[in-house]
């Protein structure tokens, strides 16, 4: 693999640029690997990465039937932070947190992991209660958050109205090192990384059955051929259910559109994250200085990739009500992605009724945070047959033993 540095740059620059490397190769797929994940997403794409880093198992494939990143991977709003509530939670989610810090090195490629801290306001007396339990648990588990006040809140964040015209900012949960990364340079850094070890990265290949016998994954039907492999890993995210249904089994899954947009671009006016749970929305600063705004999902299960236009206008009434200053911000555009939601809030990462066939879903509207923790997770999974320390909890058999893992407060409006 090419090495990105600074002195790189200096030398492509004074060649024109002429001697860059494809970041990564677009093979045709091979007869059979000893692992085929489906989903080229940031977890699909970590998980390989892992495989390879961890375990030395490269002869892999991930199959993607769009491009790579281009599912919620690259439509989210990029907010990263490990204050969940529960242990298994605040375990992997602040793995994922602290691998962020030095993944740009690890992988050489900047993701631009951006620190700048996150805020989620406390506007009613019950928030109030449940962000300190929060805070008391995370010194507990090791995750550096705390409760600040609105005098704080208002330092951190001068354009906040603290005032708010229904429900006055009382405190916040602030996690300092939380912050922000450029989604694709996630997936793109790690496809780099994985097509280097030698992984084949297979785009625009979609899977359409999962062939099996004697009980077991043999491999996979696609738009491109049969794929034999020994290991099969579904990372699909959205579409969870519908390769499950290829396997033969059932998810206790929900997959919803969850929407976002971003305004014109405009000077440096926040730098902190704010997540405003009770009226529902949440919003940072991208370098380029647009504004990127998220609401929650549609109320109804489906696969459009748009979301509805009531979330807008009810996302945007929230913010402005947040943010005075925003009311005469022109959007510019508006996306949505398909989440795949369980009924505690919580992931699923485990074998599956098939045999050799692993599963990773169930993120929600919050899993790009956890994309380098999960692909640890999930790579363990797949190279020891059984979940490892940071999964045992979120095996599928937990809404069979009502196990919950109860993440939907701490979920809170969506990340
Ligand atoms: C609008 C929005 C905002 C969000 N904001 C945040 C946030 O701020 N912070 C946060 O932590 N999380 C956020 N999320 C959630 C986060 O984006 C997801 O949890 C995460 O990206 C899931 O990654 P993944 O790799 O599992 O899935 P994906 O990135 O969706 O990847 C799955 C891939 O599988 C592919 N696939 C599906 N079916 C097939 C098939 N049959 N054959 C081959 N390939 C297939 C898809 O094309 C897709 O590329 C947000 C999501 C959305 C939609």
């Amino acid at each position: 693999m090419q090495r990105y540095s600074v002195f790189a740059v200096a030398r492509e620059a004074l060649r024109h640029h002429t001697g860059w490397d494809r970041a990564w190769r677009s093979p045709a797929p091979k007869a059979k690997y000893d692992v085929v994940i489906v989903g080229a997403g940031g977890h699909g794409l970590a998980t390989a990465y892992w495989l390879g880093k961890k375990y030395g198992i490269r002869n892999v494939a991930v199959i993607e039937k769009g491009w790579l990143g281009g599912g919620n991977t690259g439509r989210n709003t990029t907010i990263i932070r490990s204050n969940y509530l529960q242990d298994p939670s605040a375990a992997i989610y602040e793995k994922a947190r602290s691998l962020y810090e030095t993944i740009s090195q690890d992988i050489n490629y900047n993701v631009m992991f951006s620190p700048r801290g996150v805020m989620m306001l406390a506007q009613t007396h019950h928030e109030v209660r449940g962000y300190k339990r929060t805070a008391q648990a995370n010194a507990l588990q090791g995750v550096q958050t705390e409760f600040i006040g609105p005098g704080r809140v208002k330092d951190l964040c001068p354009i906040l109205n603290i005032d708010g015209p229904r429900y006055p900012v009382l405190g916040a949960l602030w996690q300092a090192r939380g912050g922000t990364a450029r989604h694709d340079a996630v997936a793109w850094g790690y496809a780099r990384a994985c097509s280097a070890m030698g992984m084949d990265i297979v785009q625009q290949c979609e899977v359409t059955a999962v062939r099996q016998a004697g009980g077991r994954a043999i491999g996979v039907t696609t738009t491109k051929g049969d794929i034999d492999c020994d290991k099969l890993a579904l990372v699909v995210a959205g579409h969870s259910g519908v390769l499950a249904e290829m396997a033969g089994f059932r998810l206790p899954i929900e997959s919803v559109a969850l929407q976002a947009l971003v305004s014109e671009p405009i000077k440096p006016c926040m730098d902190v994250v704010v997540m405003a749970n009770t009226v529902h929305g949440y919003m940072s600063q991208s370098d380029k200085g647009e504004m990127v705004i998220g609401g929650g999902t549609d109320g109804f299960n489906n696969y459009t990739q748009r979301g509805s236009f009531h979330h807008i206008e009810e996302t945007v009434r929230a913010l402005i009500e947040t943010f005075p200053m925003i009311s005469r911000l022109k959007m510019l555009r508006q996306w949505g992605g398909i989440v795949d939601v369980t009924g505690d809030r919580s992931p699923i990462i485990g074998t599956t009724p098939l045999g050799n066939c692993f599963i990773n879903c169930g993120w929600g509207t919050g899993g790009f945070k956890a994309i380098p923790g999960s692909g640890w997770a999930t790579a363990d999974l797949i190279a020891r047959g059984e979940p490892g320390p940071l999964a045992a909890a979120f095996t599928l058999d937990r809404f069979r033993e009502g196990r919950f893992i109860d993440e939907s407060v701490a979920a809170g409006v969506a990340h």
